[in-house]
């Protein structure tokens, strides 16, 4: 299925992840069919496309195509794809029709053969490196940042992993977690201030390394550890080792994985993100405590920090809407009439349970407030008396540059409008935010680094003026809008 230059069909206000990245080592066996199925457990982290990358040990082959990994892999093309080691990648981008063009795992020649490289993240200084290995007289197929990182391997390759990865690590400056295949190896390595997840583990006698740890059990894979920041794994006939890339910075992974992006089931920093958010859920009661007769999650991110807030106010749970399973992703634009129906495509009001109530509304996070504004107008035309709004993301104000699309400053509801005017604009009865703090301490003590950059504008690692400048503008009139996104890719890619 060609699903190339169709734009996915997506109202959904929540911050998108960029991607989902996998490797396995698999002796033995084939590996394409277990990557199609870890990919499906990183599905979440991108939905626009996906790709697997094979080696039997001599040639690597692949194949990567727009759409849901299930609707991309069949099992006649997954028998295209022999081989006992592989990578894969499921995507979320944010241009239109160079998608296909873009998608990954990137191939590359090199000296030492084929290589296919899947990333995760945004590089920030895409331009620079760029333009210097143009004038090298490099040539690129995609306007990829994925694509620098591959080059840059292959270039330093012949004086193996360790050696190319630091070279990585020296030149690269941003998020990026990557698993990379070649004929005959397999590795995967996390930047200097690990922005982005990376885990490796074993899988009966051979080994794997994903984005997280939910991918691990579905494929009978048990994750053994975490890469640290600067860190390398690498696999082969010789087993798993690991090595270092760069010398450890300060750890600042991204908070928004804890908060939203990376699925419940999975753990990082050593703890499962469901009690992560339940316990995010507990301070947020503490903190904005309210007088209310039930706690209502926005399904599905928002039920364990619902849970959370029940149990720590003592306010009965109760589920207030049903979302389908099955519309949030499709190729089907609907019509005017249908769009205007907007958030109740996907959630559905259970009046029953709200009618006359006073009531708690827990969700992940606001980015431009039109969700959230529709869930609340929902809730009270479902009988609601009360609509207290309580978020576990404290407010974002600022965008990110390190692989997760959100929206321009002009478009971030908290920073366009202070805590009051947000409420009046949200038409909720009350809104409260977890603070940093407190959405720090639910993760735990003593625990490495974070990055904040979004909740407080302290970027980690320095973002060039002309990035912050583009992101930093409101967003463009109507007119304007076929000029910006002929920008923006190269910088957000
Ligand atoms: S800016 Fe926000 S979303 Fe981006 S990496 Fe930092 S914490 Fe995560």
């Amino acid at each position: 299925m060609n699903l190339a230059g169709l734009k996915q069909w997506d109202d959904d206000d929540s911050p998108k992840e960029e991607c989902g990245v996998i490797g396995l080592y698999t002796p033995g066996q084939e590996a394409a069919l277990t990557t199609f199925f870890g990919l499906f457990a990183l599905q979440h982290r991108g939905q626009e496309s996906a790709g697997i990358a094979v080696s039997d040990g001599n040639r690597v082959r692949m194949h990567r195509d727009m759409g849901l990994v299930s609707q991309i892999f069949t099992p006649a093309i997954l028998e295209t794809l022999p081989g006992h080691m592989s990578v894969g990648h499921t995507r979320y981008s944010t241009t239109g029709s160079s998608l296909l063009r873009n998608a990954q795992p990137i191939y590359c020649q090199s000296m030492v053969g084929e290589i296919a490289v899947a990333h995760n993240g945004n590089l920030i200084n895409t331009r620079e490196l760029r333009d210097e290995m143009e004038a090298a007289g490099e040539h690129f197929d995609t306007s990829s940042d994925s694509e620098l990182i591959a080059r840059i391997l292959v270039g330093a390759l012949a004086e193996g992993p360790e050696k190319a990865v630091a070279e990585v690590m020296r030149r690269c400056k941003g998020a990026y977690s990557v698993t990379v295949l070649t004929p005959k190896m397999l590795f995967g390595f996390r930047d200097p201030d690990g922005i982005r997840p990376l885990s490796a583990g074993t899988r009966g006698t051979g080994f794997m390394v994903a984005s997280e740890t939910c991918a691990f059990g579905p494929v009978g894979g048990t994750p053994t550890r975490e890469l640290e920041p600067g860190e390398m794994v690498i696999i082969d006939a010789e087993g798993m080792r690991f090595a270092r890339g760069a010398e450890k910075a300060k750890a600042n992974m991204c908070l928004f994985e804890f908060i939203y992006f990376a699925r419940p089931d999975s753990n990082m920093y050593g703890e499962l993100l469901y009690d992560v958010r339940e316990r995010m859920g507990r301070n947020l009661a503490i903190e904005h405590p309210v007088d209310a007769d039930i706690i209502v999650p926005v399904p599905d991110s928002g039920i364990p920090a619902a849970f959370g807030f029940s149990k720590q106010s003592g306010i009965p749970f109760q589920e207030g809407m049903m979302k389908s399973r099955y519309i949030h992703r499709t190729f089907i634009q609907p019509d005017q009439a249908l769009r205007e129906l907007g958030v109740r495509m996907k959630l559905t009001p259970l009046i029953e349970h709200i009618r006359g109530k006073k009531i708690v509304l827990v969700d992940d996070s606001i980015v431009r407030g039109t969700t959230t504004k529709q869930l609340v107008k929902m809730m009270f035309e479902s009988g609601a008396v009360e609509v207290h709004v309580r978020i576990t993301a404290p407010p974002i104000k600022f965008p990110c540059f390190y692989g997760i699309d959100m929206a321009s400053k002009g478009e971030l509801a908290a920073a366009r409008m202070n805590l009051e005017q947000l409420t009046a604009d949200l038409e909720a009865t009350s809104l409260g935010y977890l603070s940093i703090e407190g959405a720090v301490d639910a993760v735990g003590e003593n625990k490495p680094g974070y990055c904040l950059a979004c909740f407080n504008g302290n970027y980690p690692i320095p973002v060039p003026e002309d990035m912050t400048k583009l992101a930093f503008e409101d967003p463009p009139e109507v007119g304007e809008m076929a000029a910006v996104s002929k920008v923006q890719p190269a910088l957000i890619e």
